[in-house]
């Protein structure tokens, strides 16, 4: 066989550790994963029941233009059908946009780090990447916006950022959208965006009618609870949308995730119920981790990124033998530190415990970070 050399050079995503393989390497009875910010409350009530009964229909294709999920979204934001895309995922959409718009040695701009899908996406088609490092953990818009070039097609911005979990401010969303040549796509990358409050939020949606260039992606997986079930949407102007149905292939989202789907839009109060119990699980990481002197970054997202220095891989190693799956920061661009999911009340009580006394004696005879 011969093999395109590019694809053996592509950066890999490397994915959180299964519970499965830890708890057969470890032998351990319980393992929390706390590695890739799915809501381990799960979905909605309803859901599940939902889920049951659309098993019947399993012998047929899937409605291939998802159109009770997409009259949902259109009725919640008040926004044209035919503006919405759906995807397998945010994942897939990031793809069929790089498909739609990157033609070879053509760019994009990301953040460094950024999300390794959009890369890997713009690879596929020949395109190159531009990277902008973090400022103080943040996307730095202004050097984003600067760094575009007559070759560049699409900026990729994640809000809250992730593994950062910073947000944009409304003034820097603004200053992109002002600045940004209209051949240039935006993509606002909402998948924690339901994790802040209206307050902290960009009400991205109403940007839609003044800037033909804006995409914006939210998915079902994170704070509804339905990682496992794949399902994200789009929302643009019906062009962008259009070109981008073209690509998609006819049965992108199975039945049952579609099924699935309509009853967690059905359900809204949930989502705020997650909210706000995510908030108040992160002040308790917060208060914990200050009371330690430990380092972390106060985060939008339902994760916390945690300083642990350069004895990050000994406590990583420590938390699954205990049982407590984490993400490396190194595997996601930013050594030394570890990213963890909010998980339930109890287990966030036990993962605090255990990772206090773990960083505590990892580093007990006063050494330096
Ligand atoms: C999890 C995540 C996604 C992927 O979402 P899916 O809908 O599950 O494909 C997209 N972007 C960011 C930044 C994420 O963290």
């Amino acid at each position: 066989m011969k093999i395109k050399q590019w694809i053996l050079n592509m950066p890999e995503y490397i994915p959180g550790r299964t519970i499965e393989e830890i708890k057969r390497q470890y032998n351990l009875k319980e393992v929390n994963k706390m590695a890739s910010n799915e809501n381990l409350y799960g979905p909605a009530p309803g859901v599940l029941e939902e889920i049951n009964k659309s098993l019947n229909d399993i012998k047929y294709y899937p409605d291939s233009e998802s159109r009770e999920v997409r009259q949902k979204i259109s009725k919640k934001y008040n926004i044209s059908i035919d503006s919405i895309i759906m995807g397998n995922g945010i994942d897939q959409i990031i793809e069929m946009i790089c498909e739609g718009f990157i033609e070879p040695e053509e760019n994009i701009i990301v953040a460094d780090p950024a999300f390794l899908i959009y890369e890997k996406s713009a690879l596929k088609c020949n395109g190159n990447v531009i990277k902008i490092p973090l400022k103080e953990f943040s996307q730095d818009i202004k050097r984003m916006v600067d760094s575009v070039n007559d070759k560049t097609r699409i900026l990729f911005v994640t809000n809250p950022h992730n593994p950062a979990g910073t947000k944009i401010d409304r003034q820097e969303f603004d200053y992109m959208m002002e600045n940004i040549r209209d051949d240039v796509m935006v993509v606002m990358d909402e998948a924690y965006g339901e994790y802040m409050n209206d307050e902290e939020r960009i009400d991205t949606i109403k940007y839609l009618s003044r800037y033909n260039n804006l995409m914006i992606l939210r998915t079902f997986s994170k704070i509804y609870g339905m990682a496992g079930l794949r399902v994200g949407y789009g929302i643009s102007n019906p062009l962008i949308i259009s070109v981008l149905n073209r690509i998609r292939l006819p049965f992108n989202v199975n039945l049952v995730a579609q099924k699935a789907t309509v009853i967690a839009l059905e359900n809204e109060s949930y989502i705020n119920k997650i909210r706000s119990e995510v908030r108040e699980e992160k002040e308790r990481f917060y208060r914990i981790l200050e009371e330690n002197s430990i380092d972390f970054i106060r985060s939008y997202a339902n994760f916390i990124l945690i300083n642990t220095g350069r004895k990050s891989d000994i406590i990583i190693e420590e938390l699954l033998k205990a049982g407590f799956i984490v993400r490396p920061g190194k595997n996601l661009g930013m050594p030394g530190y570890i990213r963890v999911t909010i998980a339930l009340p109890e287990i966030n009580k036990r993962f605090l415990e255990t990772f206090v006394r773990i960083f505590n004696s990892t580093y007990k005879n006063q050494d330096i970070l």
